[in-house]
């Protein structure tokens, strides 16, 4: 299904115009028009899923797979050393676009720090009371 006032729904089934580096019968692989490094690509199912949450397994089971091949051909073509897989979920995560995506990002020696964080320091008490509250609703 589609949804008629998502943009990535249009982009991804063609409506739309976009530098596209891969298509399948199933996902379209296009350039980030605001990339954080030189080839930033986002891999958009053509089908209208919100987030992973939404996506049936066996759509999710080719996202990696992909990632995968699109950053191999990454390093191949222009030179990267390393790549970022990152997918956002919900606003507080960062998610902006309401259409499953999964951003490949290549990584340049001495280029800019893209994907980080400030590690806290929880007691082992703290961790295993976090695991038992998320283990009771899986
Ligand atoms: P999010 O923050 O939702 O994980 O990522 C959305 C990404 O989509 C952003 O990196 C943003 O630059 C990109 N983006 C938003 N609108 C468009 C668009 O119309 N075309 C392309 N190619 N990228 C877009
Ligand atoms: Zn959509």
């Amino acid at each position: 299904m589609k949804e008629d006032s998502c943009i990535f729904c249009k982009i991804a089934n063609g409506e739309i115009p976009s530098a596209t580096i891969y298509e399948d019968e199933q996902f379209r692989v296009i350039l980030d028009l605001g990339p954080a490094s030189k080839g930033h690509a986002l891999i958009l199912p053509k089908e209208h899923f919100a987030d992973v949450c939404a996506l049936p397994e066996t759509w999710a089971a080719k996202v990696l797979p992909l990632g995968a091949k699109i950053g191999a051909a990454m390093k191949q073509a222009l030179g990267c050393s390393g790549f970022n897989l990152v997918q956002n979920n919900g606003a507080s995560a960062g998610q902006t676009v309401f259409h499953f995506h999964m951003h490949v990002i290549p990584r340049y020696d001495d280029g800019a720090k893209i994907v980080t964080w400030t590690p806290k320091n929880p007691s082992q008490e703290e961790l295993a009371q976090i695991a038992e509250t998320i283990k009771s609703a899986l």
